[in-house]
């Protein structure tokens, strides 16, 4: 092996898989690749195709086209069992008249392996997952928590090459799922095992993964790493997808202006109907002009959140603006409802509807000219 090929190395590579039911498309021409040692999410909302493609790639499923190649060898058409995946999924199917140590070696003893490794093995993996003091209990007598873990030992019992996992904590609480999470994530960083992760959580998936596959309507939407997806993201879809955005009518918002076109304020002036696309984060209230680009509203609540500041707003004539500003920043110009603020956005993207494009755009280029003119952007 060459140096360093071993990092570069595809472990799962999905072409052009598609999928219907009936006549509903769930899977339309996806495709991606996911690097050995990875832990990618496959991240959408309910209904989005994420568990299909999954058990498309784990042989449960068939796809009407397309194709899976497993560690470089073509995957399509084998069986389950010979594809060398190991599976998690959100309820646990532990058996629940084997001990802990029986469950985590059963698929080793199915394949024939010899008692005293299958036993060496699965204890090996009990102490991986922190559990080294529960071999002899049964499934009845863990928690939810601990079922997961269990569950997981399992699937990597047998050193699958890839290890695809669905939803794996969607049925724990809140506290649990966190706890999972992290552990999760040291797990990884200790076996290194090409992990492909279904959530529909965005949080979840920023926590635990190196890339992301974001898919809505059976589409991949963008794929790579998570903050690179949440500063740039590629569509309106994406952008709201991955934590709170506002979304400001750019015409409506002109109409107050005298004079200065959309020529005025763009090299390329968005078609009739464009979007500014702006994160609560990225915007700064200010209680007096200062120079800087902005726009003239009105507050209509103020909502301290422990460490930052929610500012509802409403510029004229008429849309809502949510603002977070860190709590420091708002301690010396003590803000009240009813007061008419200056909000300047740092950084905001357009969407030009006719166009179809989505595109950062320089906040000063932006909105220069309508300052000259005294009103709105
Ligand atoms: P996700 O895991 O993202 O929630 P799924 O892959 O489970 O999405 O499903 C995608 C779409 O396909 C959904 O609209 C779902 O209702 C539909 N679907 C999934 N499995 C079947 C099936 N066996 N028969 C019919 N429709 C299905
Ligand atoms: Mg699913």
């Amino acid at each position: 092996m060459k140096p360093g090929s071993e990092e570069k190395a595809v472990a799962i590579e999905v072409r052009g898989l598609s999928k219907k039911y009936g006549s509903f498309q769930a899977v339309d021409d996806v495709s991606f690749e996911v690097q050995a040692g990875q832990l990618v999410a496959l991240l959408g909302p309910s209904g989005s195709g994420k568990s299909t493609i999954l058990r498309t790639i784990a042989g449960l499923e068939t796809a009407d086209s397309g194709s899976v190649m497993l560690t470089g060898e073509d995957a399509t058409d084998l069986p389950v069992q010979r594809r060398g995946v190991g599976f998690v999924f959100q309820h646990y199917a532990l058996f629940r008249h084997m001990t802990v140590r029986d469950n985590i070696g059963f698929g080793l003893k199915i394949r024939g392996v010899p008692r005293a490794e299958v036993r060496r093995r699965a204890d090996e993996l009990l102490d991986l997952i922190q559990l080294g003091g529960y071999a002899n209990r049964y499934p009845s007598q863990l928690s939810g928590g601990q079922r997961q873990r269990i569950a997981l030992a399992r699937a990597l019992a047998p050193r699958p090459k890839v290890l695809l996992l669905d939803e794996p904590f969607g049925a724990l609480d809140a506290k649990v799922r966190d706890e999972l999470r992290t552990w999760l994530r040291r797990l990884h960083d200790e076996v290194h095992v090409t992990s492909l992760f279904v959530t529909h959580d965005q949080r979840e998936a920023f926590e635990v993964s190196d890339q992301i596959v974001v898919l809505a309507d059976g589409k991949v939407q963008q794929l790579g790493p998570p903050q690179s997806l949440y500063e740039r993201p590629a569509n309106p879809f994406v952008a709201g997808f991955l934590g709170a955005i506002n979304v400001l009518p750019l015409r409506s918002l002109k109409a107050g202006s005298v004079g200065g076109g959309p020529e005025s304020w763009m090299d390329r002036p968005p078609a009739e109907h464009a979007e500014a696309y702006v994160r609560p984060h990225d915007l700064d209230v200010f209680a007096s002009r200062d120079g800087k680009p902005y726009w003239p509203a009105t507050i209509e609540r103020i909502t301290p959140l422990g460490g930052v500041v929610r500012l509802d707003l409403r510029i004229a004539p008429d849309h809502p603006l949510h603002i977070e500003v860190p709590r420091d920043r708002t301690l010396g110009v003590a803000f009240n409802t009813g007061d008419e603020v200056y909000v300047s956005p740092r950084h905001l993207n357009v969407y030009d509807r006719v166009r179809g494009t989505f595109e950062p755009v320089d906040v000063h280029r932006a909105i220069g000219l309508s300052l000259e003119n005294g009103a709105g952007i």
